[in-house]
């Protein structure tokens, strides 16, 4: 699937285009692949526009690329069997070609191949990260995590949970507030459409705020930065309100400078390629974590190769409950 036109504001149906290419034979060190999972994700959205960021912009024209799970179907290298279920950051195509060094061999552990995508993939690694090397929660501290029933909402909020936080999960409606706080252990929800966030969440947090594990931007920070403890850490993961702004459109809200100075917080914006040394022990965590039934988490799956745009634009109106993904194939 291309990336026909660089969206103003909400991708549309212009965004992407359909197109049949004819795919070579494998050659030396090559795989013929078929699809699986196709990923969506809000970075994705960043990537449309032309503006300079820490991944290069998609180009007009060509494929859309992102995590994709799938299977050998034919194998020229020694590293790869026909069957092996693999993992790469690939073109969004039904069938591919690809360089064996462009995928890496994933272990299910017995779950969907989904799961490479989200419990055992990139959201819940950025999940560990955010959560555990940059907010650090403590027992009987206070948490507050926003896109909270999300794909990386999901895993952060168990992870603080985990170590005896008090977590509050802020999400855009009645049935995600149900499934943080009846599935995944949170001790409280705010629905933020609901309105009036800052009275909520004074209810909700009487201690004040230790950790705000920041995914949404916009003005629900607003409401967070004055009940901010002192010495809070604030990850800064995502700020999925402000990525379809138009041209020229300004995001703009309190400044957060004043309640910084006060509550002597930091804040830090971070990337979960800025841990790749420590992949492997998170991997095993949250294998383990998923095994022991500690870690659990939803997929949303949306059925066949032509759901890619409806599954990705989804993701900025609150589709989705736990990962958005899009099945492609049975293995
Ligand atoms: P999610 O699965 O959480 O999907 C996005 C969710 O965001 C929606 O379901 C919706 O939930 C919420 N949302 C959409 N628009 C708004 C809005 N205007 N205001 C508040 N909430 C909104 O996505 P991910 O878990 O994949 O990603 C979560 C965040 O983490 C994103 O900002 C993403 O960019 C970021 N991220 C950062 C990474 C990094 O390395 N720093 C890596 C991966 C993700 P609701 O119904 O609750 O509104």
């Amino acid at each position: 699937m291309d990336f026909s036109k660089r969206p103003n504001g909400m991708p549309d149906e212009q965004t992407f285009q359909f197109t049949d290419i004819e795919l070579d034979k494998p050659e030396n060190g090559e795989v013929l692949l078929k699809t699986l999972y196709i990923s969506v994700d809000p970075y994705m959205r960043g990537r449309m526009s032309n503006k300079k960021s820490y991944a290069a912009p998609f180009e007009v024209g060509k494929p859309l690329e992102g995590g994709v799970v799938a299977q050998v179907l034919a194998s020229n290298t020694a590293e790869l069997q026909k069957g092996d279920i693999v993992r790469g950051t690939l073109p969004f195509q039904t069938h591919l070609v690809v360089s064996a060094e462009n995928v890496s061999k994933v272990e299910t552990n017995g779950l969907s191949p989904s799961a490479a995508l989200s419990v055992l993939g990139m959201p819940a690694l950025t999940a560990y990260f955010g959560m555990m090397h940059i907010g650090k929660p403590q027992k009987g501290e206070t948490v507050v995590v926003s896109g909270a029933a999300g794909a990386v909402g999901q895993i952060a909020g168990q992870l603080a949970k985990q170590v005896g936080a008090y977590v509050v999960g802020i999400v855009g409606s009645e049935e995600k507030a149900a499934y943080i706080t009846e599935k995944l252990g949170y001790d409280a929800a705010i629905e933020y459409k609901k309105g009036d966030v800052a009275k909520q969440l004074e209810e909700a947090c009487p201690n004040g705020i230790d950790v705000y594990y920041e995914n949404v931007g916009g003005d629900i920070g607003d409401a967070i930065w004055p009940l901010l403890n002192t010495f809070a850490r604030v990850p800064v993961c995502g700020a999925i309100s402000s990525y379809n702004l138009k041209e020229g459109e300004k995001d703009i809200g309190l400044r957060v400078q004043q309640f910084l100075i006060k509550s002597r917080a930091t804040m830090q914006g971070f990337l979960v390629g800025d841990f790749a040394e420590h992949y492997k022990d998170a991997y095993a965590f949250l294998a383990k974590g998923v095994t022991d039934g500690k870690i659990v988490f939803e997929e949303t799956i949306h059925d066949g190769f032509h759901a890619i745009p409806e599954a990705f634009t989804g993701l900025f109106t609150g589709q989705n409950i736990g990962k958005q993904l899009v099945k492609v194939a049975d293995a």
